[in-house]
This record gives C-alpha cells, sequence and structure tokens, in this order.
C-alpha cells in the first residue's frame, strides 16, 4: 500500500479554486520534491496531507488511515507525518531538548526519561546534540531548522513534509539544513520537499513535481525533468 495517497483532491479557499483535481501516489521511502511557481499550491497541497487544511472533496489516506473517517484518523496521520515549515516555530522560552521532548511525552506518552532519550538521540543524529541546553535564540538559523527537524523525528514519523524548510535561511546556513535533509533521505525516509533547491532535487528526489495554478502539470524523474527544455 501506498504511504501517502491523494485522489481527486479539490480546495477551496473560499470561492478560490486552490487545488484542482490533485493526485499523487508516493510509495514508502520515496522521496518527492515539489515545485512551481509561488501561489502555486504547492504549500496548500502538504498542508492538506496532514489536515491542516480540511479538503472539499476528494481522498487523502496516509499510512492507511483515511482522513475523511474521523478525528481519530486526522490524529493519527498527525502522529504518523512530520512537518518542517519555512519558520522554525520552536517554543523561545523553552530549551532544545525541551522543545523535543514536549510532544514525544503528550501525543506518545513517553516518561520524561524515555523522551529525553528520545530528543537527545534524534538531536545526535542532525548533528546538534551538543546544543541541547541552548535555548532557541542562541542557535543560528539554521541550527534551529535543524531542531525543529530533530522535533518532528521524536514522532517517529513515518512521512516527513518540508515546506520550503530554507527559505528563511542567510545563504550560508541552506547547505546545513540541506544536507540534514539529505541523511535522511539515505535513512530511506518517505518525504515530501517543497523546495527551490534543484541541487537537493538532482540529488534526492525519484520524482519532481510541478505545480502551475493548482494543478498538478508535471511529473518525472529528476534527470528528464533537468533534461526538459
Ligand atoms: P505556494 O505554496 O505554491 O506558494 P500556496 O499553497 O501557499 O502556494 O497558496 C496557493 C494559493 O492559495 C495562493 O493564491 C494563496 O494566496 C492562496 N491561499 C493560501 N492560503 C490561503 C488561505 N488561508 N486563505 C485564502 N487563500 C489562501
Ligand atoms: P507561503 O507562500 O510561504 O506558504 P504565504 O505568505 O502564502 O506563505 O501564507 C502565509 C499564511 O497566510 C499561510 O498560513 C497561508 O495559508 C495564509 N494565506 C496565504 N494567502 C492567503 C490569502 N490570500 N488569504 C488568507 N490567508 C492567506
Amino acid at each position: 500500500a501506498p504511504m501517502i495517497e491523494m485522489r481527486h483532491v479539490e480546495k477551496f479557499y473560499g470561492p478560490f479554486h486552490a487545488l484542482k483535481d490533485v493526485n499523487l501516489t508516493v510509495a514508502k521511502g520515496e522521496k518527492i520534491v515539489l515545485c512551481g511557481p509561488s501561489g502555486s499550491g504547492k504549500s496548500t497541497l502538504i498542508r492538506c496531507i496532514n489536515h491542516l487544511e480540511s479538503i472539499k472533496s476528494g481522498e487523502i489516506t496516509v499510512a492507511g488511515h483515511r482522513l475523511s473517517d474521523s478525528q481519530k484518523a486526522v490524529d493519527a496521520v498527525r502522529r504518523e507525518v512530520g512537518m518542517v515549515f519555512q519558520q522554525f516555530n520552536l517554543f523561545p522560552h523553552k530549551t532544545v531538548l525541551e522543545n523535543c521532548i514536549l510532544a514525544p511525552m503528550r501525543v506518545r506518552g513517553l516518561s520524561r526519561a524515555e523522551a529525553e532519550a528520545t530528543g537527545r538521540k534524534y538531536l545526535e543524529r542532525v548533528r546538534i546534540g551538543d546544543q541541547a541546553a541552548k535555548y532557541p535564540a542562541q542557535l543560528s538559523g539554521g541550527q534551529q531548522q535543524r531542531v525543529a527537524i530533530a522535533r518532528a523525528l521524536c514522532m517517529e514519523p513515518m512521512a516527513m513534509l518540508f515546506d520550503e524548510p530554507t527559505s528563511a535561511l542567510d545563504p550560508e546556513m541552506v547547505k546545513e539544513v540541506l544536507d540534514t535533509m539529505v541523511l535522511l533521505a539515505r535513512d530511506g525516509m518517505t518525504m515530501i520537499c517543497v523546495t527551490h533547491e534543484m541541487g537537493f532535487a538532482r540529488q534526492v528526489a525519484d520524482r519532481v513535481i510541478f505545480m502551475a495554478d493548482g494543478a498538478i502539470v508535471e511529473e518525472n524523474d529528476p534527470e528528464s525533468f533537468f533534461r526538459a527544455p
């Protein structure tokens, strides 16, 4: 069974038709890069996958849970799908480690000791274990985004969604975040990444999907995508 499946998805913001008959099947371990002009619906598409946006019609299934079934299905999907945004959304008055352990304790029901062990493990994984006791403001933007990635990984998700994770960063910090994403990709994580970083797309994407005006207009393996005129 696919990890993520969208079938005939239609999304409106009031009268505005934001997603038009979107069909997308993502296999376990597959890496998708989603690109296209600003306003074409990329962010909307991935926000629909964990029901940050509701859809008008069509069907979205994630790890066997059909979003339309129940709030329970929505909660299950949100546990299974990690999301990383352009803004890091870390709690400023909590340390890096505390930021990482909140959801594992509340949502996964881990004890504080278990959650801390999990937090340290994933902070190490993104190579930022030595920053665990610091506050977000003491870190660079690139480090904060890696904390946001570690925080998502602490839920041990089956898939990760990235919404322009490097767009808010100074250029010198983009690479460290992309390197972290490459690491996850090599681990076999199922990923959908909205990004303009075509080097990253070329390096890890199994498919590059191009959106325009709310629709998927082209879908290809990266090599033929980059050969296209
Ligand atoms: P992209 O990620 O490709 O830049 P978005 O998915 O953010 O595109 O937005 C697609 C379109 O939907 C844009 O025209 C945007 O203005 C509109 N849109 C996005 N979110 C909302 C919202 N909450 N209410 C109304 N319109 C929205
Ligand atoms: P991005 O393009 O980085 O996704 P936007 O600036 O388009 O960010 O949107 C920022 C927030 O405002 C998002 O939550 C989006 O859903 C919302 N938004 C975007 N366009 C509109 C709109 N036309 N009307 C209302 N909300 C919008």
